[in-house]
């Protein structure tokens, strides 16, 4: 039996690999939920049951209350050391850490490029995502766990996970209760991606939980031709929706298949790394009461579309309540998670550790520090003791421009504030 399935392993690959290629598939999550089915019959029930159970939530719920979520995130660099470039450097996990902040706060710089039919749907999701500090014995980290494997690579039948274990070459997931697993790894077969990532659903194995994405597609990297289209960090934006229960916005069908998301318009195919708005496969104006005799074109600048990154920038208010239905219900544990109690552990940023550059300054000034060290806020203030400046950057990592164009030339105080201490350091404006 084991040798026939590496048999057709092969054929499966292969064929795999020629339909990515063409198609430059983004998204594995279908692919690996219906393996797990195959693997594990009765997760067919259970996942009914939590669809059910989130569904009824949000029923009762209609006006439920939304602080902002914090979820901690730990992503585990899993390389092989003679390849160096698996080992993606800090400075790409922390771009895409604010991508996918950027994203589900609607704090993205292209969110003007929403088209007006749908510009009252698209919501900031009210969840932000922090690196890790605390690990789950209880110790320092810097939420990026790097792990060597001497795999090659995971592209061989991902969907096995072997990524997400220590005894398959890969790293066992932190708790799935209190941590958002990402794995990031190498997905490519011969110079192609066999795809770019894939997440795990919402009431799936706590031991495969988490999202997989391919290291040449993580992060923000606009100069990285090879990557594009996808290379503005969304395949990470995209699989952290599939997390949190999201589906395709054309529902893995035709124009009759459900994402179970209302104020997402039908669409009868993935939109396959075009930005071609003037798309609308399915008539939704009779088929859709919600759009109430309306045919809106597809909603190719939706994340959960297969379109290119920089067509992308929005999700939906549908989408958002789908979302904390979930967070409310199968993965409320993560609400509650404690596992980014920031710099309050003791350590905190030494000036000597914040760079700031130039200094004199004259229009801006640029800030890198340590992406472990997060702050609520930055302050430019002058030398009265009076704050001129104050920007909320609670979810900023390793590195922020401040603009001080509007400053006279003088000598002024930078400070980056945590809830209980600060950072400062001394700028002189020279124009
Ligand atoms: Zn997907």
């Amino acid at each position: 039996m084991k040798k026939l399935s590496i048999a057709l392993g092969t054929v499966f690959v292969l064929i795999f690999n020629f339909t990515f290629a063409q198609t430059l598939e983004k998204c594995g999550t279908m692919h690996n939920h219906r393996k797990l089915l195959e693997n594990n019959p009765s997760l067919s029930s259970s996942r009914l049951q939590v669809e059910q159970i989130a569904e009824d939530w949000l029923a009762n719920h209609p006006n439920y209350k939304k602080t902002v979520a914090t979820i901690p995130v730990v992503f585990h660099v899993v390389y092989n050391p003679s390849i160096p470039a698996q080992n993606v450097p800090d400075s790409i996990i922390y771009s895409q850490l604010q991508v996918i902040n950027d994203d589900y706060r609607r704090t993205n710089a292209d969110a003007i490029n929403t088209r007006p039919e749908f510009d009252s749907l698209a919501t900031d999701l009210e969840i932000e995502f922090c690196l890790a500090n605390v690990d789950p014995n209880g110790n320092f980290t810097t939420g990026i766990n790097r792990v060597t494997t001497t795999a090659n690579d995971f592209s061989f039948s991902p969907f096995d996970n072997k990524v997400k274990s220590d005894t398959t070459g890969g790293v066992n997931p932190w708790p799935a209760s209190d941590y958002l697993n990402i794995w990031v790894c190498d997905m490519y077969y011969n110079g192609s991606p066999l795809v770019l990532g894939y997440a795990q659903f919402p009431g799936e194995d706590p031991a495969t939980d988490g999202v997989v994405l391919t290291y040449q597609h993580t992060g923000y990297r606009p100069w990285d031709a090879a990557a594009n289209p996808a290379n503005l960090g969304r395949t990470a934006s995209h699989e952290v929706g599939h997390y949190f229960g999201l589906r395709h916005i054309w529902g893995d069908g035709d124009c009759d298949s459900t994402d179970y998301v209302t104020d997402t318009p039908n669409a009868a195919a993935a939109s396959q790394q075009i930005c071609t708005l003037t798309n609308n496969t399915c008539d939704d104006a009779v088929a859709e009461p919600y759009w109430n005799g309306y045919d809106p074109p597809d909603m190719l600048e939706n994340y959960m579309d297969y379109s290119t990154d920089a067509c992308m920038n929005m999700f939906t208010k549908g989408q958002k309540d789908r979302m904390w239905s979930f967070l409310n219900t199968d993965r409320v544990s993560l609400l509650s998670s404690n596992k980014c109690s920031g710099t309050s552990i003791g350590e905190f940023l030494p000036s000597s550790s914040l760079i700031m550059y130039p200094n004199p300054a004259s229009n801006s000034v640029t800030l890198e520090w340590p992406g472990e060290f997060k702050f609520e806020r930055l302050e430019v203030v002058d030398l009265v003791g009076k704050v001129i400046v104050s920007k909320n950057i609670s979810f900023v990592y390793a590195k922020y421009v401040v603009n001080t164009s509007d400053l006279k030339d003088g000598i002024y105080f930078i400070r980056l504030v945590d809830r209980k201490k600060s950072t400062t350091k001394k700028i002189i404006i020279s124009k």
